[in-house]
């Protein structure tokens, strides 16, 4: 290893999502094994900005693979986002010798580190924890594959009673900026029609696709929409635009909420997470900073946060065709 790094710390920041564990159990398992010190942050910046911190060994992070959430917890710090509390923070890493940070989080978190390596040449590493699958830099963050089967559990189970009912269900997911989720699980169950952000479909072509339907004998349907669809309306408002329109459909909404962020992390999640955890320990000891890491074809790469945080991360458009085709 290139580098003298002795002590490192690790904190969950952000929105939390299942695998947090696993990545956390990585990070400070591949310490262990180097013979490094490594520091559990508590609440995200907040435990940095307030000395909440724990000396971790490999014994404890024992049975955290397969738990939700993260045992660190997580905030959303306001402080750090000032100076005086980035001092704070900084006075936290010089009283506990941290000379290193591995940041578990999201792009928000990555901003917050790429400034605090500025302000303070702390090297930093980041490792992408998200459900969204909305960073540059990797094919999957870590949660996104656990969130996407919480999603098409919940949606085969609003099928069933769709189907006994004749009824057209909305179903809400999570996806702000990027239409990973609601895709790829409008694929996998069977929606008639998904809305996303990155494609602004109309409230018209959805009408004719229902009618359509209709036509062809579907007498219940499921549209999966996420949350920052571009039709100007939310799901309620979808909702009754569609009944207003098609009275012979008998309309409910499912909003899945924060139950999508929650559960047991899935294999690929938990493999994901530990390869994540493994890569960025020893990236840091081989004097890398302000990168994060990621998967793309199946190898760990290094991304600058940078680009992690600017670039957008793509949908891919042949499912957007899959899906079109599949529901005829
Ligand atoms: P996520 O990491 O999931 O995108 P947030 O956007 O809430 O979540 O960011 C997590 C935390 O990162 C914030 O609560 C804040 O402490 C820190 N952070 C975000 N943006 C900045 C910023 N511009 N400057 C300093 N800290 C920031």
């Amino acid at each position: 290893m290139k580098t003298s790094i002795k002590r490192i710390g690790v904190l969950t920041s952000g929105g939390d999502a299942p695998g947090m564990n696993a990545a956390l159990r990585a990070v400070v398992r591949t310490a262990a094994f180097h013979s490094i010190v490594c520091i559990g942050i508590y609440r995200g910046y907040q435990g940095l900005v307030d000395n909440d911190v724990r000396l971790m060994n490999a014994r404890s992070v024992n049975n955290i693979i397969n738990k939700g959430g993260t045992i660190l917890k997580s905030a959303r710090c306001l402080e750090f986002r000032t100076k005086k509390g980035r001092v704070s923070a900084f006075k936290t890493i010089q009283k506990n010798d941290i000379e290193a940070l591995v940041i578990i989080g999201g792009d928000g978190s990555f901003t917050g580190a790429m400034i605090f390596q500025s302000e303070f040449n702390i090297p930093v590493i980041g490792i992408p924890g998200t459900i969204d699958n909305d960073i540059f830099g990797t094919s999957y963050t870590i949660g996104y594959d656990t969130a996407l089967n919480t999603v098409i559990e919940a949606v085969d189970k609003i099928r069933d009673t769709a189907i006994s009912h004749n009824r057209l269900f909305f179903v809400e997911v999570m996806g702000r900026d990027a239409g990973h989720i609601a895709l790829n699980t409008g694929i996998g169950a069977g929606a008639e029609e998904v809305l996303i952000p990155e494609e602004d479909m109309g409230l018209e072509r959805l009408l004719e696709s229902l009618k359509r339907s209709e036509k062809t004998g579907k007498s219940s349907s499921i549209v999966i929409v996420a949350e920052g669809d571009k039709t100007g309306k939310n799901v309620f408002e979808i909702a009754e635009y569609v009944e207003k329109n098609l009275p012979y459909y008998d309309v409910r909404v499912s909003v899945l909420g924060h139950m999508q962020r929650g559960g047991s992390p899935s294999c690929f999640d938990r493999v994901l997470a530990s390869r994540m955890g493994l890569y960025a320990v020893e990236a840091l000891l081989e004097g890398k900073s302000n990168v994060m890491v990621g998967v793309k074809s199946e190898k760990m790469i290094l991304s600058p946060l940078v680009k992690a945080i600017k670039g957008k991360s793509e949908i891919n458009k042949d499912l957007i065709r899959v899906s079109d085709i599949l529901t005829i």
